[in-house]
């Protein structure tokens, strides 16, 4: 499917008069009709949240857009809960699922009384300790060890992740917190990502479903939740096919009625965590083309860097590239678009085919909008970018300002900076 972006050269050269590149922008619009077609594709549960992973797009005003339509927020780190408090969204609308936690993270998480999803054993212990009475809802995630299988071939190792109980500890698990109190439980896995199939939620689901019978026959505890988390994928290259929640949300139906329903669990809640579906697509990073290299190979220098988008750096990544008004061009030059990092891999695009780039073009770095500005840092002292709201009325509003040198001088007050260094 050829890939379109959801801005155009008009309208950047419109917003680059206020805000410079580069930024990350976001599109209303389609977050919205995303949101609203997930919650009608698991409107049949009744008891139904996605929890938005907030680590894909640690973002408050987009987070609210979300919230509109029902989702509260995964959290998996201290900050993290902080933002979700800071929006209001608190209790069971948080969901805390973290990995080798510190023990202040729990402790903030219990006082704003979110679900605390443990990813070990040993936890249940540790969080007793914290918190000297565990609550009484907790959840556990698992991970069955082996391969994540599916008809069109291996899509994951959990074998080989860090994350979750065996099978072994997630039963003794919940004979232990019985034991200590715990009255409502909780099962989550995530075992594959980026899952470009209709197929992985419903083969998850019938999974932990499978199980969540076993340790209610077993354990007696009394499941509420199953959470199937995230690793719903999207299609970065043009030649992949979009999911279809509602394909999806009907797949893991058919499994609940075939494994829940008749073991008497037709009451336990669905959750989600997605973050890359809910977002991934609906975020672009607009950068301008401002050096041309005739080395070995044809390079376009652009002024965004692994900085604002570090996914093709870490993961060789595919990101879909347009040539802003030159979408109809043939694409008929090889060019690596690189990045400024003293870092080889601090490319955008290596190979690939594209217009011909003239200096000051600007290009569309597509599905941008997970894992995108987040996972950004500050190597080689570059400064994060701006993020902009797309509105659905067409304007653009400011929703993260760029980070500045005193930004990022700011925690080298021990060294008087600012009286030391000319801005
Ligand atoms: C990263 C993460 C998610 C979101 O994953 P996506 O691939 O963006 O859907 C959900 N839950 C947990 C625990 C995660 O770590």
């Amino acid at each position: 499917m050829k890939k379109v972006p959801f801005v155009t050269k008009e309208m950047i050269e419109e917003i680059v008069k206020t805000y410079p590149t580069p930024f990350h922008i976001y599109d209303e619009k389609g977050i919205r009709e995303n949101a609203k077609a997930v919650k009608e594709a698991f409107s049949w549960n009744k008891g139904f949240k996605e929890y938005f992973a907030v680590k894909a797009t640690p973002n408050p005003f987009l987070i609210n857009i979300l919230h509109e339509y029902g989702c509260g927020c995964d959290c998996s780190s201290l900050t993290e809960l902080m933002l979700s408090n800071a929006l209001g969204i608190n209790g069971h609308d948080i969901m805390f699922s973290s990995n080798d936690t510190p023990a202040e993270d729990y402790a903030y998480a219990a006082k704003v009384g979110a679900i605390i999803n443990l990813d070990d054993i040993t936890h249940i212990d540790f969080v007793e300790g914290i918190l000297g009475k565990l609550p009484e809802t907790m959840s556990c995630r698992y991970n069955p060890g082996g391969v994540f299988q599916m008809s069109n071939g291996i899509m994951d190792n959990p074998g080989d992740a860090k994350y979750g109980f065996t099978t072994e500890q997630l039963f003794e698990g919940f004979r232990i917190m019985k034991e200590k109190g715990v009255k409502h439980f909780g099962i989550h896995a995530f075992l594959a990502s980026n899952t470009v199939t209709n197929e992985y939620y419903p083969q998850l689901a019938k999974q932990l479903f499978e199980v969540a019978v076993q340790l209610k026959e077993k354990t007696g505890a009394n499941i509420e939740f199953i959470n199937l988390s995230g690793g719903v994928g999207i299609p970065y290259t043009p030649d992949q096919e979009p999911n279809d929640i509602r394909v999806i949300g009907e797949g893991v139906r058919k499994v609940y009625e075939e494994v829940l329903v008749p073991a008497g669990m037709g009451d336990v809640a669905i959750y989600t965590e997605m973050g890359r579906f809910m977002m991934g697509p609906y975020g672009e990073v607009i950068t301008k083309a401002i050096h041309e290299k005739h080395t070995h190979k044809e390079y376009i220098g652009v002024d965004a860097c692994a900085v604002n988008l570090m996914r093709p750096a870490m993961y060789g990544a595919y990101h879909h590239i347009t040539v802003l008004g030159k979408e109809d061009a043939p694409c008929d030059h090889k060019y690596d678009v690189t990045g400024s990092l003293c870092e080889n891999n601090d490319k955008f695009a290596v190979d690939r085919m594209l217009p011909e780039i003239e200096m000051g073009d600007y290009l569309a770095i597509h599905d941008t909008g997970a894992h995108g500005y987040a996972m950004g840092y500050n190597y080689n002292g570059k400064l994060k970018s701006a993020e902009l709201l797309l509105k659905e009325d067409g304007s653009v509003q400011l929703i993260r300002r760029a980070e500045t040198p005193k930004d990022y001088f700011a925690t080298l007050d021990c060294f008087d900076v600012f009286n030391k260094i000319e801005f």
